[in-house]
């Protein structure tokens, strides 16, 4: 069976390669950074853990999207948490304020949180370790610090000057990886790229409370541009630290300033939120993380009123090289999963006349 080699372990490259490990697909995963997940990354400060990226995810129940997906890779053992809608899913109030998305595309993310909406306790890492711990039980290998500098006639290149050859899947920006593609790419193809824009990065306030604050799991805004996530809920049933996050973007500006708004914002929607210490990261942070330009959060901003000039396919003009993620379909959770099944289609197709 065929090598594969994944540029990028976040949801996207670990989702392949769980996907074509267990079909005997050879898997090596190859992340630049410390730990896998990308956007599912979570970090501890003052004993409290946050998610970074992933809160909640729709459509996991049985019969919907999502579980259609993670149930035969078994990760719907995992420990998630259904939230209670008694209230209305809170992601059905949400105003996008990022510019060119559509109604259509509004629907299609917020679509499955109308069946059921769920966080995953101990955050995204969770289900980025996971679905590493799947690729090397089934024979793969997933190797962090291992940047991928040049790809060439099938051959990643690492900063650390190893390399690593066989069908290649990039779950990173479509504009990175043809950055570092040495192969001949249609200047047509690369004009396309050039000509889809980013949508904005996130700009998040990490807050330790003073007090822990009840949660039933619930995100809630605390006006239209502004999202109030709270870390899982401790033995005593509260939870001790919650995220801010609105969007922001690219261009400088004062951190300080904008947290100490975002967090007298919140205060008007939860009068009990009391700051113990705060953190804060903004698009800049993402990018220097994840090498997403410009610290875009869902990358490449997609118009389901015009699909062919903002939806792209795995395959791109080099053979044997293919890209997942979100900057294809749909970001999220449910998109990049969904995306990542189209890619992995397309390998196992492109595998078979090799
Ligand atoms: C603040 C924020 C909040 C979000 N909240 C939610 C939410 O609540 N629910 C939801 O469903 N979705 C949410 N999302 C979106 C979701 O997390 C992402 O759409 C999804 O995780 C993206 O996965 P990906 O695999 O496409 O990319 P990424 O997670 O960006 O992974 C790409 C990986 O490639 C690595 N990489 C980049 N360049 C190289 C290179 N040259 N060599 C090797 N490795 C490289 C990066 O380090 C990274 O690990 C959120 C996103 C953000 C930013």
């Amino acid at each position: 069976m065929s090598e594969v080699v994944i540029i990028g372990a976040g949801l996207g490259g670990l989702l392949c390669g769980a996907y074509l490990s267990r079909r005997g697909f050879g898997i090596t995963v190859l992340e630049q950074g410390l730990q896998t997940g990308g956007c599912l990354q979570t970090f501890v400060r003052e004993g409290e853990r946050f998610d970074t990226g992933f809160h909640s995810v729709g459509g996991l129940a049985p019969g919907e999207p999502l579980y259609g997906i993670f149930e035969p890779l078994g990760l719907m053992s995992l420990p998630w948490e259904k939230v209670p809608d008694d209230e209305g899913f809170p992601f059905l109030r949400l105003q996008h304020p990022t510019e060119g998305v559509s109604a259509m595309e509004r629907e299609h993310i917020l679509e499955p949180y109308k069946g059921s909406s769920w966080r995953l306790r101990g955050g995204g890492k969770v289900l980025a370790d996971a679905l590493q711990a799947d690729i090397l039980a089934h024979g793969g290998r997933v190797l962090t610090r291992r940047r991928v500098v040049r790809i060439a006639s099938g051959t990643a290149y690492c900063s650390d000057s190893s390399s690593y050859s066989g069908i290649i899947i990039a779950d990173i920006h479509p504009l990175s990886c043809m950055a570092i593609c040495a192969d001949h790419i249609r200047p047509s193809y690369l004009r396309r790229l050039r000509s889809y824009r980013n949508g904005d990065g996130v700009f998040s306030v990490y807050i330790k409370l003073a007090k822990g604050i009840p949660s039933d799991g619930h995100g809630i805004f605390a006006d239209g541009s502004l999202m109030i996530h709270f870390g899982d809920a401790g033995a005593d049933g509260l939870s001790h630290n919650l995220t801010l996050l609105c969007f922001a973007p690219a261009r400088p500006f004062d951190r300080n300033e904008l947290a100490l708004s975002c967090i007298a914002k919140a205060r008007q929607r939860l009068p009990e939120l009391e700051p113990a210490s705060w953190w804060t990261s903004t698009p800049a942070t993402w990018e220097r993380y994840t090498l997403t330009p410009g610290g875009s959060a869902y990358g490449f901003i997609k118009d389901y009123d015009n699909p062919s000039l903002s939806f792209l396919p795995p395959e791109t003009p080099v053979p044997g090289l293919f890209l997942t993620g979100q900057n294809l379909g749909l970001h999220g959770v449910l998109g990049v999963s969904k995306t990542a099944l189209r890619t992995c289609q397309s390998v196992i197709e492109y595998s078979k006349s090799l």
